[in-house]
């Protein structure tokens, strides 16, 4: 297996510079659940690099508190240097260890020749996108009453409607290698009364746009219980010849590759023979029936 999407830095954390020591106590953790190919994919917001091209992104927002409190969390997050970041991961590769160089990319309406821009001169392997706002709501923040307000007063079939439009806009940018987590908008257990209907939307976009999809056992560390994609999902990609990876989507050593092996089951129920690896932003196959 392998486990592409991985953070150095816990939300709330910063300014701590990575080491090669640290990637090296990641590689040790994943190998121990079964995992043989790393990808480092911090978010790109925790950089300074990102502050002068998207800081102001929030802006395009009515003034409201919500608004306010996502620049305010952007400009307390975006401390780190990308270039060190970058520079610790090749070095951390060339040393041997499994790992390819990442990063997890939100999508920016709008924005995203902007991020291709700003992230062309470096040297990534894979670059993850994520559908973490709808409008300026971080809707995946769990156990926090203001989101809650949010869900009741936007509407649940209005937030999957828009969630569903981003991710389409996301796959079809081209700036992006693999969708994340890819029905995240299900993280806090609301459902539309028909989720099927916006799963085929998600399944097409990603087919048509040629994007992989990630398979998270993140999901289970959250309300809703269940891995990213949902079961349905997961069948509809692999109909649709959508490739994928599998990932932990960890923010901290204890995390790395946390029931990323019990995804084997999970992906071989959906028809799954294969995962998506990827060197300088191409795509490569990993055969992993009978692996052992
Ligand atoms: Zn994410
Ligand atoms: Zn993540």
């Amino acid at each position: 297996m392998i486990d592409y999407h991985l953070h150095l830095w816990p939300h709330g954390q910063r300014d701590i510079d990575p080491t090669i020591e640290q990637l090296a106590e990641y590689v040790d953790k994943a190998k121990a659940e079964g995992v043989v190919e790393l990808a480092i994919t911090e978010h790109l917001f925790r950089f300074g690099q990102a502050v002068g091209p998207l800081g102001r992104y929030f802006r395009r927002f009515p003034d409201s508190p919500m608004r306010n409190l996502m620049e305010d969390y952007w400009y307390e997050h975006s401390r780190a240097d990308l270039d060190a970041y970058v520079e610790v991961a090749v070095a951390a590769k060339k040393a041997g260890l499994p790992v390819v160089v990442g990063l997890e990319v939100d999508y920016y309406q709008g924005e995203m020749d902007t991020v291709a821009e700003l992230l062309k001169g470096y040297p990534f392997d894979v670059l993850l996108g994520s559908v973490h706002w709808i409008d300026d709501c971080p809707f995946d923040h769990v156990g926090d009453p203001f989101i809650e307000a949010w869900w009741d007063s936007y509407g649940v079939e209005r937030a999957w409607d828009n969630y569903t439009r981003a991710l389409g806009e996301l796959a079809n940018s081209g700036a992006v290698d693999v969708l994340a987590h890819p029905d995240l908008v299900k993280v806090t257990s609301h459902f539309p009364r028909v989720p099927e209907e916006y799963y085929d939307r998600m399944a097409e976009a990603a087919r048509d746009s040629g994007i992989v999809a990630e398979v998270s056992s993140a999901g289970w560390r959250k309300p809703v219980g269940e891995p990213y994609p949902a079961p349905y999902l997961l069948k509809k990609f692999n109909q649709y010849g959508v490739e994928v990876t599998t990932a932990s989507d960890a923010h901290r050593l204890g995390e790395v590759s946390m029931r990323v092996s019990e995804l084997r089951g999970y992906l071989s129920e959906a028809g799954y023979t294969s995962l998506a690896t990827f060197r300088d932003r191409s795509k490569r196959r990993l055969v992993i029936a009978g692996e052992g």
